[in-house]
Order: C-alpha cells, then sequence, then structure tokens
C-alpha cells in the first residue's frame, strides 16, 4: 500500500469513528443533587434532550422536597409547625402520604418526622456531634408520624406540635427515580440505569436479554467496592448503611438513620439492608425501615409483600437473604448465613 494510500485509508476510518460516535447515544451523565451524585446511563436512544429532562426533574422535586432548601413545601411545612396546615405540590403530598403509609407499616420504625432528631445531631455537617440524653429527650415526644394532618382535598400538610420537623431524606431519592424512570419510559428508551446515590432503578434488560447485575456496596470499603451482585430485570435496588453518613467520636461510630424510639443511630447489629422491590420509593422506605426495625422484623415484613426481597448484611460479616433474590456473592470476607 503506498503512502497516501495508506493515509486515505485512516483517514476514512477516523472520519467514521468521528460520524458514528457523534451520532451515538451519550453513555451516561452524572450531577450533584438531593445531596449525592446522581448517574443517569440511558443506552441506544440517549439524547442530551432526555438527559436534560430528567435532571431538570431530580432538581425540581429536590426544590420541593429539601428541607434545607428555603421556601420549599418541606421547609414551609416545618416552619407553619404548630401554626398552620400548607398548601403543598402534588410531588409532595404523594411523597408523605406515602411516608406515614410506611410508618404506620414499620410500627413507627420509619417515621419521617424525625427532623428534630436529624437536626440535633447535624451529621453530614461539618459540626455533627452526640447530643446529651436531656437533648435526646426533649426531641423524642416531636417524633411522631401520628401528629400529621394530611388533607386530600385542599392537599394541605399540618404537623400539629410546634417544633415538629418533616425530614423527606429517606424516601425523596426514591421518588425522584421513579419519575426518572417514568421519563426514560415514555420516550421509550429501552433500557437504562438510573442512580442516585445507590437508588438504583434498573429500566428494561441488557441487549443480550441477560439481567442486569447490581452492585451491593461493601459497607466498610470504599464506594464502589461491592460484597456481591444482584441480578435483576425492571426493579429497584436501594440500600441503607452506616456508611452513608456517619461521624467519629470518641473512637464510636455514629451514623444517620435514627431509631425514632430511643433518638439514638439505629444499633441492632446491621451494617446495610437493601430492598429489591418495583416502586423505588417503596424501596427507599422499606430500606430505611427494614435497618431500624432489625433483621427478624424486617424479614416478615419484607416477605409479606408481593414483588419484595431483601438483603441484610451484619457487623460479623454474615448476610441475609430473604426469598427470590438472585445474589452473588463476590468478596470472601463476607458469608452468606443459611437458616
Ligand atoms: P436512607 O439513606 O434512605 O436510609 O435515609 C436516611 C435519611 O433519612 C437520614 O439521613 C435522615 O435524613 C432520615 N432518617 C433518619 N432516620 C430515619 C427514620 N427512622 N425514618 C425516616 N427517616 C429517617
Ligand atoms: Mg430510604
Amino acid at each position: 500500500m503506498s503512502r497516501n494510500l495508506f493515509f486515505s485509508v485512516f483517514l476514512f476510518f477516523v472520519l467514521l469513528c468521528v460520524t458514528t460516535s457523534c451520532s451515538q447515544a451519550i453513555a451516561s451523565q452524572s450531577e450533584f443533587a438531593l445531596a449525592t451524585v446522581c448517574t443517569i446511563t440511558l443506552y441506544d436512544k440517549g439524547k442530551p434532550q432526555v438527559y436534560r429532562d430528567i435532571f431538570n426533574r431530580i432538581r425540581e422535586i429536590e426544590n420541593r422536597m429539601s428541607v434545607h432548601i428555603q421556601g420549599s413545601d418541606a421547609d414551609r411545612i416545618n416552619k407553619s409547625a404548630g401554626i398552620e396546615a400548607v398548601k403543598v405540590h402534588d410531588d409532595v403530598f404523594e411523597v408523605i402520604e406515602r411516608a406515614l403509609y410506611y410508618a404506620e407499616m414499620s410500627g413507627g420504625a420509619f417515621d419521617p418526622t424525625v427532623g428534630p432528631l436529624v437536626s440535633l445531631w447535624d451529621i453530614g455537617s461539618e459540626q455533627p456531634r452526640v447530643p446529651s440524653q436531656t437533648e435526646i429527650d426533649q426531641v423524642l415526644p416531636l417524633i411522631d408520624w401520628q401528629q400529621v394532618e394530611l388533607n386530600q382535598e385542599s392537599k394541605t400538610v399540618f404537623l400539629k406540635k410546634p417544633g415538629m420537623a418533616l425530614d423527606l431524606g429517606a424516601i425523596a431519592k426514591g421518588y425522584a427515580a421513579d419519575e426518572a424512570a417514568a421519563i426514560i419510559r415514555q420516550e421509550r428508551i429501552p433500557r437504562a440505569i438510573i442512580d442516585l446515590g445507590g437508588n438504583i432503578v434498573a429500566v428494561g434488560e441488557k441487549p443480550d436479554k441477560t439481567l442486569w447485575r447490581i452492585g451491593i456496596q461493601n459497607p466498610l470499603d470504599i464506594r464502589g467496592a461491592h460484597i456481591g451482585i444482584v441480578q435483576v430485570r425492571e426493579k429497584t435496588v436501594v440500600t441503607s448503611g452506616v456508611y452513608e453518613r456517619f461521624f467519629e467520636a470518641d473512637g464510636k461510630q455514629y451514623h444517620h438513620i435514627f431509631s425514632p424510639f430511643d433518638g439514638y443511630p439505629a444499633a441492632n447489629g446491621l451494617l446495610s439492608a437493601t430492598i429489591i422491590a418495583d416502586a423505588s420509593m417503596d424501596a427507599d422506605a422499606l430500606s430505611t425501615a427494614a435497618f431500624v426495625m432489625g433483621y427478624e422484623k424486617a424479614r416478615l415484613l419484607i416477605e409479606s409483600l408481593e414483588g419484595a426481597a431483601g438483603i441484610f448484611v451484619f457487623e460479623d460479616l454474615s448476610i441475609c437473604i430473604t426469598r427470590d433474590v438472585d445474589f452473588i456473592l463476590s468478596d470472601d470476607d463476607f458469608w452468606v448465613a443459611v437458616d
């Protein structure tokens, strides 16, 4: 081949690659929202506009539900605690309604009125601290989901006691993930992975028709290190774990998922609880609930729910799995307990 011909052929292939890559889908996009890194991966028809629509929707949800955003619906509800009912957007009403549903189902282990406890410990801020028992005793009477009054017709929310505060951090990401999945399905994008800080939705199936392989975070290792994988199709996989947010004081670790019963980080031997379900909002609420309830009670609850399953990781590095989970262990420091 002459030198010129070689370069012409080379140039042809370079141009071909550039043109095909231009017309190809954008593989994935990450943005910081809902206090976490959100990564959307659209296979096949991943147009920039679809990514924009999804992230706009996620931000819209954050702007309505974050208690840290002044003037958000959640912030207005909290500021009106004990004073008056607040009219909220349908999104917010739906999430609070569902949160109360899971509060009842979990016997109060999941409680969207944990706001005062979250502020007291201030985990995730620059200055978290272990509060005194007196401080904890003062806020505990304010943690009571039964003191939230919803009005279906007027779409209003009222926290009956002054000082009460909602915190939707244990359910809002799940709702946002479901909404992202709805946009993807509406756009007829056949497969996608939504990952809102570990709140994962697997849309469709892989091109070769095999199952999605979703990694389960090793609670004791760096982010992205997995103890194993779970294989799913059209499911959501959501984990609540000690590693998500914590601080150390006097040689002890304190994490961010509180027992509404004693006001301390839930301590029942668990490092994480993963729920596999059809809707991410349900899995998000259930994983937090399961973490607080502990294995025995959580297992009974999960197994009573159609389409739901769980993976529980314990401090002794054992793993318990409910029925219907296709789990493959990949880290031999951990072991699957059989009962
Ligand atoms: P998740 O990572 O989904 O389990 O949510 C944990 C977050 O939910 C925490 O950072 C708090 O903002 C909030 N939270 C903590 N404890 C509870 C609880 N018992 N019920 C509901 N929300 C909680
Ligand atoms: Mg949750």
